[in-house]
């Protein structure tokens, strides 16, 4: 059976022209980049190549780029760097403000930063999934020393109106952080004075969202941002990560970042984000169009081109997931299982779905290796799959033959 993948935000395929890129610095060029060798200075030029080139599709400074091991640690590094500074003797503690919408990585790093004595704020979003400016002014405080709203969400694509967030965190003097992990290679970022992100201070970016490996990623720092590290050890990056550089996944980095850009400017007509977007609207018309009772979570907002989260009334997303995965399509539920129980996505609930509705939600995030077949496919999958769950399920209104038989 051949597969079909729709789960890019979990993970996106590996392109080919990234991993031959990287492939020769796991095994001709293998050196240490602080090592003052011949296969060192090759591993530190290809480290600096690389971050040359990912500050110019970014329009900042290559000194503004720390590579990290992902998104996750991306993060934390920007809540953690930013609030582990000291306090004058006598000043209270930070506060932080980010949003009840963002992924794990900031929520959770946001709580443990709460037990430390930082006071932190959860922003609320409206019914389509957008953080309002208006509630951020009014949250500000005196001691505000960061904010943190993600670029795109994970679960729903719902894009955050970030200049307008950032320059009113900016008129107050505190710190813009960003998760971009899912607008990273669907959305280009200009961080110059003159750029749509010239406020934001910090920004994340995850190499496993945009068709580079897994363990890869970035945090940009503005260069006038005091940032206390996570790890103790060596000076790599400027003090900011110590730990030996993964030489290879920069590299495949460096060229992800290379062909976003490419594929985001010279939007081709048969393989670009206009293309992206048109498979995108079709699953969601098709589906809408065969099966009632569902809709398109957070459809009134700005969205990533890839992603679509739909609820199924009287469904279970995790038996529609499993249905699915056995017939060959990939596809992801919105909700965490913890502790045994499954939980309904708070994304969807922030949203004011009902938990019935968000645990009947599932998302589809396409690559820019999905076809138009699949689609196809995936439309005939669909249907079928909830038709045979809702004939299960104990609140579905059945047609009358089906009901008594
Ligand atoms: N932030 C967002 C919005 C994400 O979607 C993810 C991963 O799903 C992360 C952070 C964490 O990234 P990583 O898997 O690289 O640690």
């Amino acid at each position: 059976m051949q597969r079909i993948y729709m789960d890019a935000n979990a993970t996106t395929p590996l392109l080919p022209a990234v991993f031959e890129a990287m492939r020769p610095f796991w095994i001709e060029h293998f050196g240490n980049a602080s090592s003052i060798h011949q296969q060192g200075q090759y591993a530190r030029a290809a480290v600096d190549h690389a971050r040359e080139s990912i500050a110019k599709t970014f329009h900042c400074r290559a000194s503004e780029i720390v590579f990290t091991s992902g998104g996750t640690e991306s993060d934390n590094l920007a809540i953690f760097g930013v609030l582990n500074q000291p306090r004058p003797a006598g000043a209270g503690p930070f506060h932080l403000i980010t949003t009840s919408v963002e992924h794990h990585a900031i929520l959770h790093a946001a709580q443990s930063i709460a037990k430390q004595g930082v006071e932190v704020t959860f922003l609320p979003c409206d019914a389509r999934g957008i953080v309002d400016p208006g509630p951020l002014a009014a949250a500000i405080r005196p001691n505000t020393k960061l904010v943190s709203i993600m670029l795109a969400n994970n679960e729903t694509g719902v894009i955050q109106p970030i200049a307008p967030l950032a320059s009113i965190t900016h008129a107050a003097g505190a710190l813009f952080h960003t998760d971009a992990v899912q607008g990273a290679g669907k959305l280009a970022m200009d961080l110059s004075a003159h750029g749509d992100l010239k406020d934001v201070d910090l920004l994340s970016i995850s190499g496993h969202k945009m068709y580079a490996p897994q363990g890869t990623g970035i945090l940009f720092v503005r260069r006038s941002v005091r940032l206390a590290p996570l790890f103790h050890g060596g000076s790599h990056e400027r003090q900011r990560r110590a730990g030996t550089e993964n030489v290879a996944g920069i590299v495949a980095l460096g060229k992800a970042f290379e062909l976003a850009h490419q594929w985001l400017t010279e939007d081709a007509p048969t393989d670009g984000p206009t293309h992206l977007a048109h498979l995108r609207d079709r699953l969601e018309q098709g589906i809408l169009a065969q099966i009632e009772e569902c809709g398109i979570n957070g459809a009134g907002a700005p969205r990533v081109s890839n992603t679509t989260n739909i609820y199924f009334d009287h469904v279970e997303a995790e038996a529609l997931v499993i249905a699915l995965d056995l017939k060959g399509l990939s596809i992801s539920g919105g909700s965490a299982c913890q502790s045994g129980a499954t939980e309904p996505s708070h994304v969807l609930t922030s949203m004011g779905l009902s938990p019935a509705r968000a645990r009947a939600s599932v998302r589809l995030s396409l690559s820019r290796l999905t076809t138009e077949a699949e689609i196809d496919t995936a439309l005939t999958l669909i249907p079928a799959a909830v038709a045979h769950l809702r004939e299960l399920s104990p609140t579905y209104n059945k047609p009358a033959a089906l009901a008594s038989a």
